[in-house]
């Protein structure tokens, strides 16, 4: 079985969020220093005629990682392979997956930080020198084989940087850190994602949804499709999406004006009522709410942390005066 994914199946994705994809870097809001840098970096490859160098992008889900890497690969006009960490089992997936690339492509893997090691140490001469080391045969016969690879870039994609081993992260040539958009950015998003759905919405209405989607492009568009049933099925409301309609389908659907959900709700409000603040350790809370751990770091934790709700201290996590006083205000 192919260990490469095909693009229908990219992250279980529905076919409208693959439509609503960003082809180009210009078409891409946000992250200006990424983009920068990237533009800078794909030049200078196109130019030289080279592959790019290796591209570690790292942050949180939904803000845009697999969508930078194909339009990477766009930009060089070369083909995308897309595969992630836990799929790949045993080095011979691995080497099956390098041995099809065609010069310049880029192999696009998500959750790299999830490889194992035995497949991680085929990717080292791999990214270095472009050579596949490989061992045939079995017992005393075994021997080492070593095949040359066509130049290409790899991408790899984390949510967090520091669970990679140190040799990996040291054989990319270009890091990115990809952080939450301000809100603008979004509003631009969401924008553009209505004009892609022919739905009519206001900038004050882009705006509200733009300010409640935590700083990630996935939930504002998911958000904005939701708000578009709420217009659509209510006929009491004017036609398009208003401001107005915006605020009542987001509170309809639990969202509150910081943007947190019934879930960051009843993780704030766990941690008051049983833990009086905290601080306390993060796999104690994840079993309190029953959560597993990883959700709880990788995708509620960061926003939580970054808004100042909760903080990290050497004995856990704990509960700030502003997250107290959000607790307070009626949701
Ligand atoms: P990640 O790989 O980091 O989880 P994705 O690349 O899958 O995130 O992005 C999630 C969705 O958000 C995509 O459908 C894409 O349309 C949208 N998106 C992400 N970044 C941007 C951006 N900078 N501009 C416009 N849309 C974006």
């Amino acid at each position: 079985t192919s260990k490469v994914l095909e693009s229908t199946e990219l992250s279980g994705e529905s076919g409208v969020e693959r439509a609503l994809r960003p082809q180009t870097l210009s078409e891409y809001e946000g992250q200006p220093r990424v983009r920068e840098q990237l533009e800078i970096f794909l030049t200078a490859a196109k130019r030289r005629g080279e592959a790019l160098d290796h591209v570690l992008l790292y942050g949180p889900p939904g803000l845009g990682k697999t969508t930078l890497a194909q339009i990477i690969a766009a930009e060089m006009g070369a083909a995308i392979r897309v595969t992630s960490g836990p799929i790949i089992e045993k080095p011979g997936d691995l080497a099956a997956i390098l041995t099809q690339l065609q010069p310049n492509d880029v192999l696009f893997i998500d959750e790299i930080h999830r490889l194992s090691p035995l497949v991680e140490e085929i990717l080292y001469p791999a990214m270095e020198d472009y050579m596949l080391d490989i061992l045939v045969g079995e017992g005393s016969a075994a021997k080492s084989v070593q095949v040359p690879l066509p130049p290409f870039t790899l991408v790899g994609a984390t949510t967090r940087a520091g669970a990679l081993t140190a040799p990996l992260r040291d054989r990319f040539g270009i890091t990115c850190r990809l952080e939450y958009y301000a809100a603008d950015d979004l509003q631009k998003i969401v924008s553009r994602t209505a004009m892609l759905l022919n739905t009519m919405i206001t900038d004050n209405g882009a705006y509200e949804i733009a300010r409640r989607s935590r700083g990630t492009p996935r939930i504002a568009n998911r958000l904005l499709r939701r708000v578009r049933d709420y217009a659509e099925a209510r006929e009491d409301l004017p036609a398009g999406i208003h401001k107005e309609t915006a605020c009542r389908a987001l509170s309809m659907l639990g969202v509150d004006g910081a943007g947190l959900d019934d879930a960051d709700i009843r993780l704030l409000r766990a941690m008051e009522d049983f833990y009086k603040g905290g601080p306390v350790g993060i796999e104690t809370l994840a079993a309190a709410l029953s959560e597993d751990v990883a959700t709880l770091e990788d995708a509620m934790e960061p926003f939580l942390l970054q808004q100042g709700f909760i903080q990290r201290t050497p004995r856990g996590r704990q509960l700030t005066d502003l997250g107290r006083a959000h607790l307070k205000t009626p949701h």
